[in-house]
């Protein structure tokens, strides 16, 4: 995990003139300047509870399984009940008893230029007179459709979809279509939506055919899908040498978000690329998650690989539903009605998330955002990782740009079976300990967290000496 401790960023600074003091009155255009915590912190451990969140939540578990609409949301893993928000802003978010929070999920991704942005939601109020949905095409696809091409290497045509998810199982069926071949590989602890193909328990034995991961998967559905542990060439190598000419392709997050932030070792990239080539199998990023976060162009311009195809969510919708796979012409053409392999979607490249998706690159675009995200995002990895040790914990974790994460073991992490020695009862104490300080981290230590060109140094400097007073305080 050290090599991930890399980001040299160059510090813009804050260009605010004045910082923001209450939710309401963040100022368009400046995307860094962020909202200032309301009330100290000391005010806000002192009065902290839950009560509204617990009460709304026992009524949401008789409306809806488990209470939530997806499941790492519950807070099963560190126990408790799930928050119940009310409203962010910027980097900040507000439940509804009135807490505040300094926010390092960010939708679990979107929200990489602050959440509710001025400008993002102006340009929503404008496309919305114009109504909602067409179902039929809109300019909008075009602008957007065409940034997407300018930024992503492997892209030159990109379809968009309603979710990493459906992205996901798009771009499987392409790959299967366009190679006609069946088995494709997958690594332990790489999330790619929840489609039957890609539910696979991850199982540390390289040539074996993957298993389903959640009743109601059938056998069938598993039966073409390989699993290799991260960062593991020669089982890769393995499984083309025992599955000569039946690999379709293999599919990875480049910069693993899924288990923890796990990055991939020098040259694992570049490896998988030659290994596709040689065997004539397609490699595909899933980029839900780093697509733009890493760099505007995603992993693939940061690490200089080039894959087939890449699949695309999260950010490009800017905080609306959205996904997109793209990739080579020659492949892209097999997708209807250009070409035979059908996928197809009521809502997809809606205006609404269209417009939200442009203006959210738009500012990203700006120069030096990918630095700035660099540099908040490593003082903060490092400022959490020192206040570990400093308390006598086994702790490591890495970065890049606004992507970062950490564990309680001693690391390096490179795969799934390594992030799992981390000490998810010490993530739980110290996670409920953090949300008391007023931050809020994933709800799970398999998460990756991120960072916002809204978090100011302020924010930074603030969950530093939470993570302090926190680890301090559960030294055991
Ligand atoms: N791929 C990756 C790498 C993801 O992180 C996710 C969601 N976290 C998905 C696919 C699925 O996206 P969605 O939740 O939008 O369906």
């Amino acid at each position: 995990m050290a090599a991930t401790i890399t980001g040299v960023g160059v510090g813009l600074g804050l260009s605010c003139s004045s910082k923001l003091t209450n939710r309401f009155s963040s100022s368009a255009g400046s995307s860094r300047c962020s909202v200032k915590m309301s009330v100290s912190v000391e005010e806000q451990r002192k009065n902290f509870t839950l009560k509204k969140s617990e009460e709304a939540f026992n009524v949401a578990k008789e409306l809806m399984p488990g209470g939530v609409n997806s499941p790492v949301r519950a807070f099963k893993s560190v126990g408790g009940q799930p928050i119940v928000f009310d409203s962010v802003k910027g980097s900040h978010m507000w439940d509804i008893d009135g807490n505040e929070y300094i926010d390092y999920v960010g939708s679990w991704g979107p929200a990489i230029i602050g959440h509710a942005d001025d400008q993002v939601l102006a340009a929503l109020g404008e496309t919305m007179k114009k109504g909602t949905s067409f179902g039929a095409p809109c300019l909008l696809e075009n602008v957007l459709a065409e940034m997407v091409i300018s930024a992503v290497p492997s892209i030159e045509m990109v379809r968009f979809v309603n979710s990493g998810t459906e992205a996901c199982m798009g771009v499987l069926r392409l790959a299967r279509a366009f190679t006609g071949r069946e088995r494709i590989i997958k690594f332990e602890g790489c999330y790619h939506g929840h489609a039957d193909p890609f539910l696979v328990k991850a199982g540390s034995g390289v040539a074996t055919l993957g298993l389903p991961d959640s009743p109601g998967v059938p056998k069938g559905a598993t039966y073409e899908t390989l699993t290799a542990p991260f960062n593991d060439v020669s089982a890769l190598e393995n499984l083309f040498e025992n599955n000569k000419g039946e690999i379709a392709a293999i599919i990875l997050e480049p910069v693993v978000g899924n288990s923890g932030f796990i990055a991939p070792k020098p040259d694992f990239l570049n490896a998988i690329r030659r290994i596709t080539k040689e065997n004539g199998a397609l490699l595909i990023f899933d980029e839900v998650m780093t697509g733009f976060r890493l760099a505007y162009g995603g992993a693939q311009e940061y690490f200089g690989v080039t894959p087939d195809l890449t699949t695309l969510g999260k950010i490009i919708g800017g905080g609306l539903p959205v996904g997109a796979y793209g990739g080579r012409r020659d492949i892209m053409e097999m997708v209807a009605p250009a070409g035979p392999m059908y996928q197809a979607g009521t809502l997809s490249g809606n205006p609404l998330a269209m417009t939200a998706g442009i203006h959210t690159l738009k500012r990203l675009k700006e120069p030096g955002t990918y630095e700035y995200l660099n540099k908040i995002t490593g003082e903060l990895t490092q400022g959490i990782i020192d206040a570990g040790k400093k308390a006598g914990h086994a702790i490591c974790g890495g970065y890049i740009s606004g992507m970062f994460g950490f564990f309680f073991t001693e690391g390096p992490v490179y795969n799934f079976e390594d992030a799992k020695k981390s000490e998810t009862t010490k993530f739980a104490r110290f996670y409920r300990g953090m949300l008391e300080e007023g931050v809020y981290f994933a709800p799970s230590q398999f998460e990756a967290g991120f960072t916002s060109l809204a978090h100011s140094s302020d924010d930074i400097q603030h969950t530093i000496t939470a993570a302090e007073k926190v680890k301090m305080r559960f030294l055991f």
